[in-house]
């Protein structure tokens, strides 16, 4: 997919030197060259501005009263989208594991909740926020991302819709070519340094 937004994307991620280069463990158990650091974006307030105005132009027909991300991925272009829109905007963070609301924010029953987070991969996050919005009542609008790196793996119940979609090449650990090479050792990128 290449669009005007998906290139205007990419263009701001790798400004932001959000595209990391070596040998890395993906959440799927794939190893790759590349893995894509969405949040270095938003160190630029101005990029998150802009990525924000454009997630929320996704959703601009969805009459969205809250945004709800997860922590911490989700928080800022969570804000940023809900900025935007003129929506609330809130944020759901684990506690012993499980995704809450906490710090009195809550979702009434009947509002409509874009559910947006930087990047999605396996989906289980959102899920689970989705889940806590309907349980307070709440609808389910749809769920905003910057990137979509879950090779359609995803499985969400509601209008998903990403500013960019991903296409790396990966490879099972036992086929890896970094891994025969045997040069370096592949590590989980996650929020390590
Ligand atoms: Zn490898």
């Amino acid at each position: 997919m290449t669009t005007a937004v998906g290139e205007r994307t990419l263009e701001i991620l790798k400004s932001a030197n959000a595209l990391m280069e070596g040998h890395f463990i993906l959440t799927s158990g794939r190893h790759s060259r590349q893995y894509w650091q969405c949040i270095r974006a938003l160190e630029y307030p101005e990029f998150a501005e802009e990525l924000g105005c454009m997630i929320a132009d996704l959703f601009s027909d969805d009459e969205v009263d809250v945004v709800v991300a997860p922590a911490l991925g989700g928080i800022v272009i969570g804000y940023e989208v809900a900025r935007a829109l003129g929506a609330r905007s809130m944020f759901a963070e684990r506690v012993d594991g499980d995704m809450t609301l906490r710090r009195g924010f809550k979702v009434a029953p009947g509002e409509r909740v874009l559910i947006v987070e930087d990047v999605v991969t396996t989906g289980g996050s959102v899920r689970e926020v989705a889940a806590l919005v309907r349980e307070a009542g709440g609808e389910v609008a749809g769920f905003g991302f910057i990137m979509d790196r879950s090779g359609g793996e995803a499985d969400l119940d509601g209008p998903a819709r990403a500013l960019h979609t991903a296409t790396m090449e990966s490879f099972e650990a036992s086929e890896c070519p970094l891994c025969a090479a045997g040069e370096t050792e592949a590590v989980k990128p996650g929020s390590r340094k």
